[in-house]
């Protein structure tokens, strides 16, 4: 019998979801119907980087297939462990750009809060996948260092949670730190990076809607979707309930090798998220992190797809080529122009 004064906590669906993703590689083979001779590889893969799969994504797969699109962006590969030149710990200069734990500040106007390491899913290019987030872990103090720095900081209008995936948090400790945010008089709207919604749409549930709906901060979320694929009805379903509270939805891609590298992929992906109320954003050229090297794209291909989706899209529906780079002020366009030193912008106060 359950005494009366311990109330059953009730753990979300989503959570449930989370803790059940597939993490053993001889698992993922199995419910895929794949080779077991792929297991050696991936086990000495997931030594570096750990399996992570929700079995709703899993289910999005073709059995069988070894180069289904989604299952490459998970499946742990050999290559991973091999070193190659160029491809770094930390290729875009995040540990210089630490302010305080976790607390990102690169950008004029906008700080980026490492607000957890966790992920609904491992992407194997993932550029964080060699972060040291127990370093960088905002939430130890109740994020008060992350918040004092804001309110210092008065030229800062946009705070972006990201990590890992910020939507890995529960309700209650997102909100704890979003009714902090909302206390500093400067901060005007509140970016949500994030690929829950997409492996993990259960995630989507009433609670985080009205939480982001109730916000005096305007919410904006963008979401990480790099193949059509990824968005069946469930997820599609879950993007609509964002849109129709009021949530601005945009998504940024990474361009990937032999996931969708491709012109007519790209325009799927854009047509079908708009038709769930999603703009396209960045389409990433792929960060040079360690263990990656097998997923880039080169520079010249990734121009001609671009050539391709402007032909062939209407053109708020293509999404901008962007690197990051060490160092710059702003995600830098590919082909990159020719910087003109310009004064920082002065916005009217308020804005
Ligand atoms: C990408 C990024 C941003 C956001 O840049 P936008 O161009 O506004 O999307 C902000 N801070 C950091 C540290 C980033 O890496
Ligand atoms: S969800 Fe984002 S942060 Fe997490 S592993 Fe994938 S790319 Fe990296």
């Amino acid at each position: 019998m359950i005494p009366e004064t311990a109330p059953l906590r009730q753990v979300p669906a989503w959570q449930q979801e989370l803790a059940h993703a597939i993490s053993d590689p001889a698992e993922l083979l199995r419910v895929l119907e794949l080779d077991l001779a792929l297991l050696p590889a991936a086990r000495a893969a997931v030594a570096l980087f750990p399996l992570r799969v929700p079995r709703g994504y899993v289910a999005r797969m073709q059995k069988g297939d070894p180069r289904d699109p989604l299952l490459r962006q998970v499946l742990p590969l050999g290559e991973e462990t091999v070193a190659t030149p160029g491809f770094l710990a930390d290729p875009v200069g995040d540990q210089q750009a630490m302010v305080a734990p976790g607390v990102l500040h690169k950008y004029h106007g906008r700080v980026l809060l490492i607000a957890t390491g966790a992920c609904g899913v491992h992407c194997r290019y993932c550029f964080r996948r060699a972060f040291p987030y127990a370093d960088a872990n905002p939430r130890a103090e109740h994020w008060r260092q992350a918040l004092a720095y804001l309110a210092k900081q008065t030229s800062v209008s946009e705070v972006i949670l990201s990590g890992g995936d910020p939507l890995s948090l529960s309700n209650h400790h997102l909100s704890a730190l979003l009714n902090g945010l909302v206390t500093i008089p400067h901060l005007r709207r509140l970016r949500i990076h994030s690929r829950q919604p997409i492996v993990l749409p259960e995630r989507v549930e009433q609670g985080l809607v009205d939480l982001l709906a109730g916000l005096s901060l305007q919410p904006i979320l963008v979401l990480h979707a790099n193949h059509p694929r990824e968005i069946d009805v469930g997820v599609g379903e879950a993007l609509r309930r964002l849109g129709a509270a009021g949530v601005m939805l945009l998504n940024q891609s990474v361009l990937l090798k032999e996931v969708n590298d491709s012109a007519a992929i790209l325009a799927d992906l854009s047509l079908t998220m708009f038709r769930f109320g999603v703009m396209p954003y960045y389409l990433h050229l792929l960060d040079r992190v360690q263990g990656a090297a097998h997923f880039e794209v080169e520079e010249n291909r990734a121009l001609a797809i671009m050539e391709e989706l402007r032909n062939g899209l209407p053109g708020y529906l293509v999404p901008r080529l962007v690197r990051e780079q060490a160092g710059q002020p702003a995600k830098t366009p590919v082909p990159r122009s020719p910087r003109i030193l310009a004064p920082a912008i002065q916005l009217p106060k308020g804005k």
